[in-house]
């Protein structure tokens, strides 16, 4: 038992209540908070002073007047509820801990969680018993949007429908208020209806003609929409260009599992996170974006390599100026990765180092293995390219594994596969 309370017709019928809840707390050895209980008295409609009730010895419990309030529920209450003042104070609690959420050192999946688990319960509490209109609940979850922009966890072009999609479907699991709101008034107001042979609830059915947001006892209830994740996936895929995303995503040779798991288990910052789903969706303002998005007269060309077509493909992998540079660098770093994690596993090197602290050594060897880094390898016929990233030479087994790492943008990994069937 929580928060309880008591009607009676009369004072002295109150009395009686009091002294059953009393008697049974003691009984429980529970005893009642006596500073956080007041008593209202109504008459015909309108609330009367009156003196505070007795409860035991010398305790009596405070009588709310006209303009005071109690909590009830997490909720500030009279005679009613003050609908603008405790969704007022709600809100505010909301976005306090929205911003404290955001402005927390949590990385970009736990911001999303603290939102889930501790910022959005403050709204939970107060639907299917406020009642917020579906303007109110779309403004809500556009003023949570550009707080996530101000703290620069949310590109202002990003997609917004990818927001409210679980990680593990590509999204970024965001909990929106609209959507909580609407399922939850569903099936709370089905609760009640699936009840009806039960006294109690069926009374408060009866009583119920407009009452709460529910509105139980009209016949023709307007259920709001609720979007499933299926209902919002398949907006994200309708859209121009953030559904370019989600088509290479559910390419047949794309292992989806592996492509999102950054999302789910990665520890990026939630301003590193939000930056990878703007260059996923494409909106980064290369001079490719200008001129076919923006449409703002812009040519499209590089600005490094002065070649046509600045797209955020041509930048990621298709630049003869970074590839030099950026993309070589980028390629020893993944291969660095797996260099590490061999060489731990065949017991070669035995502390593990941060993969940016990580430096190979050329040879590597002990009884179970050899393990070389960009090393030429003497072939009798001569091959050019002799010169795998990482050679292994397994020598319990006595088999050679020679690694090159390839990092292929998306629409090219198809050609990658082939080239390797
Ligand atoms: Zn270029």
């Amino acid at each position: 038992m929580d928060d309880l309370k008591l009607y009676a017709p009369h004072a002295a019928g109150l009395r009686r209540l009091l002294d059953i809840t009393c008697d049974f707390s003691s009984r429980i050895r529970m005893r009642l908070g006596v500073d956080k209980c007041a008593v209202l008295h109504v008459e015909r409609g309108s609330i009367v002073s009156s003196d505070r009730l007795p409860v035991s010895d010398g305790i009596n419990l405070r009588a709310l007047s006209e303009g005071e309030t109690y909590r009830y529920l997490g909720m500030s209450q009279n005679l009613g509820i003050d609908v603008a003042v405790v969704k007022q104070a709600a809100c505010d609690l909301f976005y306090e801990r929205l911003t404290k959420v955001c402005k927390s050192l949590l990385s970009g999946v736990n911001k999303t969680r603290a939102f889930n688990g501790w910022a959005m319960p403050v709204l939970l509490y107060t639907f299917g018993v406020l009642r917020w209109t579906q303007t109110e609940l779309d403004a809500l979850d556009r003023k949570v949007r550009s707080i996530m922009t101000l703290h620069r966890m949310l590109h202002p072009k990003s997609s917004v429908m990818r927001l409210y999609i679980p990680r593990k479907c590509g999204g970024r699991g965001l909990l929106s208020a609209k959507v909580m709101h609407n399922s939850g008034v569903c099936s709370l107001r089905e609760y009640f209806l699936s009840r009806a042979d039960s006294v109690m609830h069926r009374e408060v059915m009866e009583c119920d003609k407009g009452l709460t947001p529910l509105a139980l006892a009209r016949d023709g209830w307007q259920s709001p929409a609720v979007l499933s994740t299926s209902d919002r996936e398949a907006i994200w895929k309708g859209k121009e260009l953030h559904g370019r995303f989600f088509q290479a995503l559910h390419e047949p040779h794309v292992d989806k599992e592996a492509s999102v798991h950054w999302l789910r288990f990665g520890d990026l910052f939630g301003e590193t996170e939000g930056f990878v789903c703007a260059i996923q969706d494409q909106v980064i303002r290369t001079n490719n974006y200008r001129k076919h998005i923006l449409r703002d007269g812009t040519a499209d060309i590089c600005r490094l390599c002065r070649r046509p077509g600045e797209s955020l493909r041509h930048v990621t992998s298709g630049c003869s100026m970074l590839a030099n540079t950026e993309y070589l660098h980028r390629h020893n770093q993944a291969a660095r990765i797996l260099h590490q994690e061999l060489a731990l596993k065949y017991g070669l090197i035995e502390q593990r180092l941060p993969y940016y602290k990580y430096q190979p050594d050329a040879v590597l060897e002990n009884d179970r293995a050899k393990l070389y880094w960009d090393r030429p390898i003497i072939t009798d016929r001569t091959i050019l390219a002799n010169k795998p990233d990482i050679v292994l030479m397994d020598q319990t087994e006595s088999r050679v594994f020679l690694v090159d790492i390839t990092i292929p943008y998306d629409e090219n990994l198809r050609m990658s596969l082939l080239c390797a069937q």
